[in-house]
Order: C-alpha cells, then structure tokens, then sequence
C-alpha cells in the first residue's frame, strides 16, 4: 500500500525502534496523527532533549546529563568498591535493589572473539586507569550470566590480580543466560550477597 510520504516516514521511523515490526509502526504512526499537536511537539522534544542532553559519564560509563555523574559524585558512596556492569540498565537494577552503595563501572558491552569484540572495545582500558588512581579494595563483577559475560570477568579477574585488588563475581541464582537488568530485586540481591572470590 502507498502511504503520503510523511506518513511512510513516520512508519519507517517507529520501524527502526526494537521489536517494532511494520504493522506495529503503522499503528503507532496512525496514533500519532489522531494525537493533540502539542503532545506530538512535547514527545518530539523529549526524544531529541534525552539525545542531546545525556552522554556517557567519563569517570564510569553511566548514562547521565552532568558528568561526571550524580553516583560517581555522591560523597556518600563506599568508594573502595566498584561494581562492573554491562550495561547503563544494569546500574538502574542495581540501584533499585538500595542494597550497594559502591560504585560503578560499565563497559558498554562483553568480551566477545566471536564477534570480534575485544577488551579494547569495551570499557576495560578505562577501569585500569580508574584501578590506578582510586582507593579501590573491591571489584565485584557483575556482567551478565553468559558466556561472554562469564569470559569477560574471568578476563578483568586476571587482568586486575597483579595489583592486589580483590575480585568477586556476583552468584549465580541469576538465570543462566539472563540479563541483570531483567532479575527481580530479591534475586539481585542474594547474588550481590552470596558473591565468591574469584
Ligand atoms: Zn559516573
């Protein structure tokens, strides 16, 4: 079927969004034409603001408007242990949890040779230098229950051992394969707590 372009625009636009299907994007696309023009300004806006007001913190990675962010600031904060994450959405689950008030280190993805992703690519040479220059005791490696997130906290465990630094990894309890993110908070909690020494 030929749509007016604006309209095949929009449908494209909604298409490039995940799990969003061509169907999907057309009824979304048809909401939004039957939608108050304010509201469809105020919902433009608010795509583009979060584009340009959030970047990556450049202390640990995490998503935020002022940098270095709120957490990396937060003087309250127990900054002789961080937690390493794969993902900003992982922070979210941990602080929803209330339970760990470290900080934060998130590498943006995991070690993967199948895909070609080195430690190069993701967050790792940062945390090195994070290593040297903060009072950090405690590494608690919290990437995903996968593969690649068990290969790439067996990596950052051997990288860090030389300096003395004490590493755990989260415990399992986690769904294997799972992502952090999607763990409830009393499971999250439990592998925080029951964390073993690598
Ligand atoms: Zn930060």
């Amino acid at each position: 079927m030929h749509y007016p372009e604006p309209i095949s625009k929009l449908i494209d636009s909604f298409m490039k969004l995940p799990g969003i299907g061509p169907k999907t994007a057309g009824r979304l696309a048809f909401f939004v034409l039957n939608m108050k023009e304010d509201t469809v300004l105020d919902f433009a806006k608010a795509l583009v603001d979060a584009k340009r007001n959030l970047h990556f913190c450049s202390v640990c990675g995490h998503i935020t408007d002022v940098d270095p962010c709120q957490i990396c600031e937060d003087k309250q904060r127990d900054r002789s242990l961080i937690c390493v994450v794969q993902d900003p959405k992982d922070v979210i689950a941990m602080e929803k949890m209330r339970d760990y008030s470290g900080l934060y280190h998130v590498l943006h993805g995991a070690i993967s040779p199948m895909d070609g992703v080195g430690p190069e690519d993701i967050n790792v040479p940062s945390l090195l230098t994070r290593l040297q220059d903060e009072e950090v005791e405690e590494l608690i490696l919290a990437t995903n229950p996968t593969i690649e997130g068990e290969a790439t906290a067996m990596y950052i465990s051997r990288l860090v051992r030389p300096s003395g630094i004490k590493t755990t990894r989260i415990a399992h309890g986690l769904p294997v394969g799972g992502d952090l993110e999607y763990a409830d908070e009393v499971t999250l909690s439990k592998a925080l707590e029951g964390r073993r020494e690598l």
